[in-house]
């Protein structure tokens, strides 16, 4: 089951849990929150709930709280104004015997109870009149039909209710299948049309976007070629404005198929006016993956609040071999081989399926690549986008260790692990999942920018360009490094100039890193050392050690930090002198104070470090 936003599963206590875990087996993108001290195991945990559920309702996140209907209700109250607004908000039994839905009527409310509710083997505590008696809820249709004009259902409805009956006028299985009064001389009217209707316009003509002339839709000889609509009827000018005696659907049957360039979104809308087809029953924009880069296509995408989705050459190929240009052959493979065409040659086509097209299993989305930084290791340190990321990730690639550290926000996802060497290949089976269109976290510890994935994954899309490649949607999302977390688990040893050095020699020779100690050194710097030392790699620390010497006290403040925000946490301050290998070991970060560097004691027996924000030289 879909809904437009993922929603929320929000439990007090770890014996909700199980439900959760059965609910969200059937919402599979919901978010579980719990709240703090009393759940493990969740998404997301919050410590104050009546905030998270009112800014989730703000946000139109359907709600399933696994509490008291009441609680729910009182949490709410003070938001409740605008019914047209509202998400779905249900409560459920902790045990499972009860789903009540309780606000969001005309946004699927009763059809996610039903989902829940069968899944948990009960009914649902169905309350609304109209969706009890004709088993359909006519405000909130399902996937696939969108409701022109809301403002007549109050009426309708109560019309309906009072006894009057219905005339269908075109096809949609969900209310035939329904037990709405239907009858041929109906004195209300149930429409089912791709057509738009008047004042609904294309949008863009309307917008002042276009002139009658600009641009890929002329040449066009208007008004088209409902060439035969379903019913079989004469086309005819644009449906008269409903009135409250009907009510008007649009079935998302209308596939817009892109050519070798993107037209702007204002000819799309002309070409949609020219055929007198509503916008509202676009399924999709749909196009080769060569343009899946094209802002056009994003852009229209978003305005029309349809999915983008891409064909690789070899699904175009049937239809091209038939002869249909390039945008004709796309806008049919999305409709399939009963798809009708109904724009003429233009860089745009547009094809009408017999039946609601339903665009996510069809072709692929652009690819994601989303290179993130976990932080440290603590989840407190996880940056909220991050979160996010994982949550929608189909794939996570990235070292064991890294995808270990993410917990349950790894579950149900495809993993690719790799050893911690390996980046280049493991950048380059990223790049190659994103461009099959799924969207893959590639995952660092600390920040995805520092000593990290995000430098290789860069390198080897110039280095090794794919042309895919080029049509992924790649974002580098950050994360708190070692050195800051470093730094704020002592106080606030960064506080003046300062800069990182790794004493790894695998990737740059010893020399060069002997040379930029000394300079750091001699500039004054504080320093953060990354990768000390590792199994193999022993002696480095000691040399730096000695370099550094030359330059400052042996008294220096020297932060060693390991494990941090991981078992095993250790922060400890030595002087530059006591700094020898055997303090430090690949999960050790070590900050070298500068000239400046200060420390003194806490009350707890403990020291702060800190550098002052001024110099005095
Ligand atoms: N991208 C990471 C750095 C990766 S390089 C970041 O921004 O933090 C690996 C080095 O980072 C380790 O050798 C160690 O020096 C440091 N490091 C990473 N995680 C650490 C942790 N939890 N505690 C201490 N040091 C850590």
């Amino acid at each position: 089951m879909k809904t437009e936003v993922a929603p929320a599963v929000v439990v007090l206590g770890q014996n909700s849990l199980t439900v959760a875990r059965q609910i969200i087996q059937v919402l599979p993108t919901a978010t579980l929150y719990g709240l703090a001290n009393r759940t493990t195991g969740v998404d997301f945990s919050f410590t104050n709930f009546g905030d998270t559920v009112r800014g989730l309702f703000i946000q139109r996140t359907p709600l399933i709280g696994i509490c008291a209907a009441g609680i729910l209700i009182r949490t709410l109250a003070p938001l409740l104004c605008d019914k047209q607004q509202e998400p779905p908000v249900l409560a459920v039994a902790e045990d499972g015997s009860a789903v009540v839905p309780l606000l969001g009527g005309l946004s699927g409310v009763n059809e996610i109870a039903r989902h829940i509710a069968q899944a948990l083997g009960v009914n649902p505590a169905i309350t609304t009149t109209g969706d009890l008696r004709f088993h359909t809820t006519l405000l909130s249709p399902p996937p696939g039909y969108k409701l022109a004009n809301p403002e007549a259902g109050k009426k309708f409805i109560s019309d309906l209710l009072a006894g009057s009956q219905v005339r269908l006028e075109g096809t949609a299985p969900w209310l035939t299948n329904s037990q709405l009064p239907i009858h041929p001389d109906g004195e209300l009217t149930i429409q089912i049309t791709e057509r738009s209707i008047k004042g609904q316009g294309a949008g863009g003509r309307e917008r002042g976007e276009m002139t009658p002339d600009s641009g890929g839709a002329k040449g066009l000889s208007p008004p088209l070629l409902f060439s035969g609509s379903r019913s079989g009827a004469e086309p005819s000018p644009l449906l008269p404005a409903p009135t409250s005696n009907c009510l008007i659907y649009h079935p998302t049957t209308i596939a817009i198929g892109m050519g070798d360039t993107t037209p702007q979104e204002g000819e799309v809308r002309q070409l949609l006016g020219e055929t007198e087809l509503s916008p509202a029953s676009v399924a999709g924009i749909f196009a080769p993956l060569s343009l899946a880069a094209s802002p056009e296509i994003h852009t229209l995408s978003r305005n029309l609040g349809v999915p983008a989705r891409f064909f690789p050459t070899t699904q175009l190929a049937n239809f091209l071999s038939q002869g249909y240009t390039l945008a004709q052959a796309v806008a049919l493979t999305a409709t399939g081989v009963s798809g009708e065409l109904i724009s003429p040659s233009s860089p745009v086509a547009i094809a009408l399926a017999p039946q609601p097209i339903d665009p996510t299993t069809i072709g692929q989305p652009r690819g994601r690549l989303a290179i993130i930084g976990t932080g440290p290791g603590g989840w407190q340190w996880m940056s909220p986008q991050v979160k996010e990321i994982l949550h929608g990730a189909t794939d996570l690639v990235g070292y064991k260790t890294y995808l270990d550290l993410i917990g349950v926000l790894g579950d149900g996802k495809q993993r690719h692990e790799s050893d911690n060497r390996q980046e280049t290949g493991r950048a380059m089976l990223a790049l190659d999942l994103a461009a099959e269109g799924r969207y893959v976290a590639v995952v660092s510890s600390g920040d995805p920018g520092i000593y990290a994935m995000a430098a290789a994954v860069f390198e080897v899309l110039e280095q090794h360009g794919k042309p895919e490649w080029h049509t992924i949607e790649i974002q580098v999302a950050p994360g708190i490094s070692a050195m800051q977390a470093a730094a704020a688990a002592i106080g606030a040893p960064l506080g003046h100039d300062f800069c990182a050095i790794s004493l790894s020699d695998i990737l740059k020779p010893w020399a060069m890193i002997e040379q930029r100690i000394a300079a750091a050194a001699e500039a004054d710097f504080v320093i953060a050392f990354y990768n000390p030392v590792s199994q193999e790699r022993t002696w480095q620390l000691a040399q730096a050690r000695d370099i550094l010497l030359r330059y400052r006290g042996p008294h220096t403040p020297v932060v060693v930090a390991r494990n941090l925000g991981r078992p095993g946490q250790m922060v400890k301050v030595i002087t530059l002198d006591q700094l020898t290998p055997d303090v430090a070991d690949m999960r050790t970060v070590i900050l070298v104070g500068s000239s400046q560097t200060r420390q003194f004691p806490r009350q707890d027996g403990g020291i702060w470090v800190y550098t002052p924000r001024r110099y005095s030289g």
